[in-house]
Parts: structure tokens; sequence; C-alpha cells
């Protein structure tokens, strides 16, 4: 028979389980997040994290809520990762721009097959990873242009000059194609 002490006790035991639980899942998200945002393996992420959160004073799991919370990234995030900026990014940048272009050029690719014919929405193939902005362009010329290496879609002026170069540009969208240096 259980007395009024132990239903307590047991009532407190499974509210910190829940807490120690919670705390471990928003730390799991907050370190995919920041693995994504950052091109960092998930040690990477969670050293950010640790860093972060000890430069502060501050637990790591509310600095992880506040990763999942905001999209933007919170300041014990950022100071350190400009203290261990050599050590955290392990892509290298034009590897990480190449891996966001080829992403959405799949994407579209998907998109064309999809709604095979007429006009979908294409999305912005540039270097960006948070840029979602939707580019006019037929299927047909889409499919033609991805049928060579190193050419991407782009909305103008998202082109990234020391990695690529404007080849063509029209009304709704711009042809970048990679590692050609411009004139
Ligand atoms: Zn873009």
């Amino acid at each position: 028979m259980q007395t009024r002490e132990d239903q307590a006790f047991w009532r407190e035991r499974a509210e910190q389980l829940q807490q120690a639980l919670d705390s471990r899942i928003v730390i799991e998200q907050a370190k995919g997040i920041l693995s994504e945002r950052f091109g960092l393996g998930i040690e990477g992420a969670f050293g950010l994290l640790r860093h972060g959160a000890r430069s502060q004073r501050m637990k790591i799991h509310l600095l992880a809520r506040a990763v999942v919370d905001t999209p933007d990234t919170p300041d014990p995030i950022v100071s350190s990762l400009a203290r261990h900026a050599d050590t955290f990014i392990s892509v290298p940048r034009d590897e990480r721009v190449v891996r966001t272009e080829e992403l959405y050029k799949r994407l579209n690719e998907k998109i064309a097959t999809l709604l095979d014919g007429g006009s979908p929405t294409f999305l912005c193939e540039c270097g960006n990873p948070l840029c979602n902005e939707p580019i006019e362009l037929h299927g047909d010329d889409l499919r033609m242009l991805h049928s060579r290496d190193g050419f991407y879609a782009i909305m103008r002026g998202h082109e990234i000059p020391d990695l690529e170069t404007v080849v063509m540009e029209n009304g709704g969208y711009a042809i970048v194609q990679k590692g050609v240096k411009a004139q």
C-alpha cells in the first residue's frame, strides 16, 4: 500500500524523467539544425552548442531550445562559432555552395517530372541554402540546361561571382556556369 509520500515521490520522479527526456530531444533537434545551417557534422554541432552554453554559463538545453524556437541563430552560438571558426567549419565554402545548388537542381528536376508540361514553379538554384525564391522558367528549358554539368538556373543577382559566371540573363532568371572565371 502506497502512502501519500510515496505517491508524491514517484510523481516527482516521473516529472524529472520527463524533463530529462525533453532536454535530450531538444538538444538532438538543435544539433541537427546547427549541423545543417553551418555544414557541420553532428559532433561539431554539439561542440558548438556546448561551447556556446558554457561561455554564457547557460544550461545547454536552454540554448538548444533557443536554437529550435527561433529562425535566428542565438548570440552564444555566433560567438562560439567566431572563436572556433577554423575547427567548426569542416566543409569548404565552395563545396557547400555546390551541394546546395545540386540539391535545388534535383528538386527542380523532380518538379518538372511531376508536372509534365506547362510552367510549374521552379525554385532558385543559387548557393544560398535559405533561398526559396521562385523562378520563371519553362520545364523544357530547365531540362536542356541541366543536361550539361555545372549549369544552374537562378534568380537574377543571386550569383556568387568568385565561384561562377552568369552566361545568360533574361526577365525571369539567369543561368550561371560553375568554375568559369568572369572576363
Ligand atoms: Zn537564390
